[in-house]
């Protein structure tokens, strides 16, 4: 029987937080392996509720270990690490979150057998060096494997990534289908039952669809995804039904770009299926919900079916930026879905909104009526630090300010938006933030 291993990488980041970040294509490709033939090793190094991570975290004191929080959120293990030579000059620490290095080689150890590929998931572009280190240590032991690398980075950063990872294999498509073209697979057997890929959940991660029919400027959906397609609702409730099934009646962390897309037909029907099992645990929205969708039918169906912390993507109560964010909502808009959410029974503390901060050529004070206007029509504001993405028009223009982001991706990271951005440097990103 063919064997993989695949490796959800433990990362480096200025932040990071446990906001639902489950590798949901890394736990869809698993299953689609195994099908194929494929006996299948599968390590989250990212996971904080991994108990023997866990376990051989705490035997480092210079670990912090992560805490669960509310809303089925949580913190990463994290410790302290050097900088990369080309952040030296940020004014921040820089952490290892998840596992680290002796952890993964403790577990090659144990490995009995040689795969014969490694698949490794690289989610945000700035997240590569991780890779990096662990494409060279499982290397060490398992020269023989294909090394097959996917996930956003790959496909947007293509360019950098065939320099970086010269000897593997850069898998950039949406599907799987086309891993033919590199690893022998058997015909599918469609009643093979899923793998448990996790010992513990706090929540199920769920897809409806993917992609976006939106264009805003900064965002890569539309690229990742070229259309937006909606799943059956027969594909979700099993889904559902095998988290149920195997770890109980978790929270649901819904993992769409835009979920309240032609409600009555598609997540009305999955939240009445849902509800009929008797499930009463709580959902969760981690990408913020289009506010011009929700209307007093929406709103009492998110009560109902218990969507705990509503979130909400505004961007900016400023027409200019409603404008440049593909006009998906506007001042009116915002107020309404408000009320209706208020009218619902939802109250200010429940409702955050997303204002998106350091886009190119904003003005400290576009936030600052942003956040006034949030604060005054009932909800609470929430910052999202604007990170240029490959690919989209925004990233193109913030090239010409700050060219580094072209060839370093480590530059693109969210957290690096005061660094690059000089109308929100660091004190006057403080200050902003003693405004929410
Ligand atoms: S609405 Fe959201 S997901 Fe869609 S393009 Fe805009 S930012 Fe991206």
């Amino acid at each position: 029987m063919p064997t993989a291993i695949l490796i959800n990488p433990y990362i480096y980041d200025f932040a990071a937080c446990d906001l639902f970040a489950k590798p949901l294509s890394l736990i869809k490709l698993a299953d689609w392996l195994a099908r194929r033939g494929y006996d299948v090793i599968f390590w989250d190094l990212l996971n904080p509720l991994d108990k023997e991570i866990t376990s051989f975290m705490k035997s480092n004191p210079r670990i912090k270990i992560g805490k669960r929080q509310k809303y089925s959120r949580g913190t990463f293990h994290s410790e302290i690490c050097m900088k990369p030579d080309v952040l030296k000059n940020v004014p921040r620490h820089f952490r290892r979150y998840g596992a680290n290095r002796e952890y993964l080689e403790k577990l090659l150890k144990n490995v009995s057998f040689k795969p014969d590929i490694v698949c490794i998931c690289i989610t945000m572009t700035y997240w590569y060096l991780s890779a990096g280190e662990i494409v060279e240590l499982v290397r060490g032991y398992f020269a023989d494997a294909a090394f097959i690398l996917g996930g956003n980075y790959i496909r947007l950063c293509n360019d950098h990534a065939r320099k970086m990872f010269p000897d593997c294999i850069l898998y950039n498509e949406q599907d799987f289908d086309n891993l033919k073209n590199y690893i022998h697979l058997r015909e599918p057997d469609m009643n093979m039952k899923r793998l448990r890929l996790y010992e513990n959940l706090v929540y199920m991660p769920l897809q409806t669809s993917t992609g976006c029919f939106n264009k805003c400027p900064y965002c890569a959906s539309s690229i990742l995804y070229p259309e937006m397609r909606q799943f059956e609702i027969a594909e979700v409730m099993d889904d559902f039904r095998f988290y149920q099934e195997n770890y109980g009646n978790l929270d649901i962390a819904f993992y769409d770009d835009v979920l309240l897309h032609d409600f009555n037909t598609h997540l009305k029907i999955i939240l009445e299926e849902i509800l009929k099992t008797g499930y009463n645990a709580m959902m969760h929205t981690p990408n913020g919900l289009q506010v011009n969708l929700i209307d007093d039918n929406v709103a009492e169906w998110l009560k109902r079916a218990n969507f705990g912390y509503i979130r909400l993507s505004l961007e900016s109560s400023v027409p200019y930026w409603q404008k440049e964010s593909d006009s998906k909502v506007d001042n009116t808009h915002f107020i309404d879905a408000v009320k209706a959410l208020h009218k619902a029974g939802y109250e200010k503390d429940d409702i955050g909104v997303y204002l998106l901060i350091g886009l190119p050529g904003q003005k400290a004070k576009d936030v600052t009526e942003a956040v006034s206007f949030v604060k005054e029509n009932g909800a609470t504001a929430r910052f999202s630090e604007y990170s240029p993405v490959p690919g989209t028009p925004y990233f193109r223009y913030e090239a010409e300010a700050f060219p580094q982001i072209v060839d370093e991706p480590l530059f693109q990271n969210c957290s690096l938006m005061a660094y690059r951005n000089r109308e929100f440097d660091y004190e006057t990103l403080e200050d902003l933030k003693r405004l929410l």
